[in-house]
């Protein structure tokens, strides 16, 4: 998000709008991402938070054109609509060749579970270099001295040696620092990290998140952190973004969505979430309920219900007291930091007294 951009006109290096991704299945229309927008520039960090079924890698996936397209009649594939413009270009509607050629060059992506997205019968080093000559005319030895500066780079020890390693022969946080520097080989300008520490151990996972803010400022990527750990980019992002049901119900600044949350759900996360700073025998409150179908999703507000102000809602609704479960709340500006949205139908001055009467003291 860049307010100067709002001010110059100038597009952002990423530039996400109205964004669709839909799934024809026999069981009905799965919408995964149902109108998601959101922009991000060269050096900065977007978080993108939700739990399972969010939306939320759906997005990512769409970013790198992952996903199999439906053929005409809409089926056997994802239904893509809308725009992703990186650096001005629509990557929703270029060719898949012309994609390809921009993904592991222009864009990257570091995945959650390194011992499945490294093959275990090739080296290590052998699948760096060769995602480094696919988009770089060098010779091998060239291609393996990149991987054993970007492997040294990562703190992978003695790289010289260990990069005729094969996967199982790092530990987890090893080969995770090997997707990382597999990811950068090609230095890329967009760089998305889904889940990037959920298979490793805390203090493996405080290493790899360090790793990451250094590079991203060395390398000056944009870099989208997706995750449905609030703490993983308390520190890291300069946005966030929150999804719930294949919207954002929540996106902003990272510091006022983290100091003054404005969305039920958010504040749901956030409670949820473990903190060094309060006391032990404190309990976390987790969110009730489920996350929602995405075929039959919830009318009105799609968190109405499991969100436990709704009745608070209906009584300051000119709508009426069913307002949270049918009419659907647009995203829109809070009173608060420029650039922080929030989907929610409760008055701003109700959202805030409430939020400091009843849940920033749990929080
Ligand atoms: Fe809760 Fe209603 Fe706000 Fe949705 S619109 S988050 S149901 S209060």
């Amino acid at each position: 998000m860049n307010t100067e951009d709002a001010r110059t006109g100038a597009r952002p290096f990423l530039d996400v709008r109205d964004l669709h991704v839909h799934f024809g299945t026999e069981d009905g229309l799965v919408k995964s991402v149902d109108g998601v927008s959101f922009s991000l520039e060269r050096g900065q960090t977007l978080g993108i938070v939700g739990e399972s079924g969010s939306g939320k890698s759906v997005t990512s996936l769409s970013l790198l054109g992952l996903h199999k397209r439906a053929d005409r009649k809409g089926k056997g594939g994802a239904r893509i609509t809308g725009e992703i413009l990186l650096d001005g270009e629509d990557l929703v509607s270029a060719e898949p060749a012309r994609v390809q050629e921009l993904r592991g060059n222009k864009m990257a992506m570091i995945f959650q579970d390194p011992l499945s997205a490294l093959h275990p019968y090739f080296t290590v080093g052998s699948q760096l270099t060769e995602a480094y000559r696919v988009h770089n005319k060098v010779s091998k030895s060239a291609a393996r001295k990149r991987a054993i500066e970007m492997l040294d780079r990562v703190g992978i020890p003695q790289p010289n040696s260990r990069v005729d390693d094969y996967p199982h022969q790092f530990s987890g946080g090893m080969r995770q620092r090997a997707m990382i520097a597999m990811s950068l080989m090609c230095d890329p300008q967009l760089l998305i990290a889904d889940e990037p520490t959920t298979a490793l151990d805390v203090t493996v996972q405080a290493q790899i998140l360090d790793l990451m803010r250094d590079l991203q400022k060395e390398f000056g990527s944009a870099l989208i952190i997706i995750t449905h750990d609030l703490g993983v980019v308390a520190e890291l992002a300069d946005d966030i973004m929150v999804m719930y049901g294949g919207k954002a119900v929540e996106y902003g600044p990272a510091k006022a969505v983290f100091s003054s949350p404005e969305h039920p759900y958010a504040w749901g996360l956030l409670g949820s979430m473990p903190r060094l700073d309060r006391p032990v025998l404190d309990r976390l409150v987790p969110i009730p309920g489920n996350p929602p179908s995405l075929i039959n999703v919830p009318s009105g507000c799609s968190f109405h219900p499991r969100c436990g102000f709704t009745e608070l809602c209906g009584r300051y609704s000119a709508i009426g007291q069913d307002v949270c479960s049918t009419t659907v709340p647009e995203l829109e500006p809070t009173a608060g930091e420029p650039g922080h949205l929030v989907r929610c139908h409760l008055p701003v001055e109700v959202r805030r007294q409430t939020f400091d009467e009843q849940i920033r003291t749990h929080l």
